[in-house]
């Protein structure tokens, strides 16, 4: 389903490392990796962690989030930003999606906010940017914190700017199928000096920074290696080539099979990573069979979390239409940056024998 690319340039960078002998979080190629990626992306500051969900976990931590609190997540995600809501003992409020862009709808998050509602994670689900600008109004005009979940999103684009760079905290994933990858791990990026060293300290067992081993807070080791921060600075300076064949290969479906499914495209004012290629159709079931059949690995849509027995009694609202939609029709095309032009005609071609049939 995903072939992460790694190469010479991956080698050699992780061998300087493992030369060194710095291959710990004390690395001084940790500090490089998190300085790169966050001027990347456009923020000040970057805190690199052992994978996405600490990252997430670390953002809403480091923005006080509690027990009685309320946090507005999407109801179509990936379930870690879910996850770490509840790991702090606060609440999350499942809110359904819209159906251009694919994140959280504007309209019924102002329905939700509540005196106990604390922050909005926004989700940019399969590279489609969420409608960020809109979002981030509501949660400057009520207060709110707004983190940012780019775990699937590096490089995508909002009114010309990069995702990530309108959240207080905005976290990425580099698991091994991500847009770049460090085989795990994961960074919140931010603007706030003070929201930097606390997640700092909170990554590094809560250890104040003036005596060592002190602890003021109960931290945790969110920290990552020197051998990840290797992998992940020559990751990124391929990122541009990834996005660059992504988008082809996202076209080269687009023209293939515009005409047979629903297909991915990009959302309005937004600039799509396209990170699994997706499309819509009412025989997805029946597809996902077929091309399996014939050598295609494919994946269907995450399924809404309010269905899930953890998450059903943070269903307050009795709607999700859109995420139900969504996870019943959609399908994840293969989409990985070496998938050669015979292969994408191929999997089209399967695609069409079924859906026209
Ligand atoms: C992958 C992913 C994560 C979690 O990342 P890990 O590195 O696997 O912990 C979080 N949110 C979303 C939306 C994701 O796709």
């Amino acid at each position: 389903m995903y072939k992460p690319e790694i190469g010479k340039e991956e080698e050699e960078e992780i061998l300087k490392v493992v030369r060194s002998g710095w291959i710990s979080s004390a690395s001084p190629v940790v500090r490089e990796f998190e300085e790169k990626f966050s001027n990347y992306i456009g923020r000040r500051y970057g805190v690199a962690t052992s994978n996405g969900t600490t990252a997430l976990h670390l953002a809403v931590t480091a923005l006080g989030i509690k027990e009685g609190d309320e946090v507005i997540v999407p109801d179509l995600t990936f379930v870690s930003p879910v996850n770490v809501v509840l790991y702090n003992k606060a609440k999350p409020v499942l809110v359904d999606i819209e159906e251009e862009n694919w994140g959280l709808d504007p309209e019924k998050v102002r329905k939700v906010i509540t005196d106990k509602t604390k922050a909005i994670i926004v989700v940019h689900l399969y590279g489609n940017p969420a409608k960020i600008t809109e979002l981030k109004e509501i949660a400057e005009e009520k207060g709110l914190y707004l983190i940012e979940d780019c775990a699937e999103a590096h490089g995508a684009e909002y009114e010309g700017k990069k995702v990530g760079s309108f959240g207080d905290i905005s976290c990425f994933s580099f698991y091994a199928n991500k847009i770049i990858t460090t085989g795990e791990g994961g960074m919140c990026i931010t603007d706030s000096e003070e929201l930097y060293e606390k997640m700092q300290i909170l990554r590094d067992h809560g250890m104040t920074k003036e005596k060592r081993y002190w602890h003021e807070v109960i931290g945790y080791n969110y920290r990552m290696t020197g051998l990840q921060a290797a992998l992940g600075l020559a990751q990124l300076r391929k990122i541009d080539n990834f996005i660059r064949r992504k988008r082809e290969i996202a076209k080269l479906y687009q023209d293939l099979l515009g005409d047979v499914v629903i297909v991915q495209r990009d959302p309005p004012k937004g600039k799509s990573i396209f990170w699994l290629f997706s499309v819509f159709t009412e025989k997805r079931d029946r597809l996902v069979e077929y091309l399996g059949l014939n050598g295609i690995e494919t994946r269907k849509f995450f399924y809404p979390v309010h269905v899930m027995s953890p998450y059903t009694i943070f269903a307050y609202e009795k709607r999700f239409d859109i995420s139900t939609k969504l996870s019943s029709l959609g399908l994840n095309l293969p989409s990985y940056p070496s998938l050669t032009i015979e292969e994408i005609n191929y999997i089209s071609t399967k695609i069409k024998e079924i859906i026209r049939n």
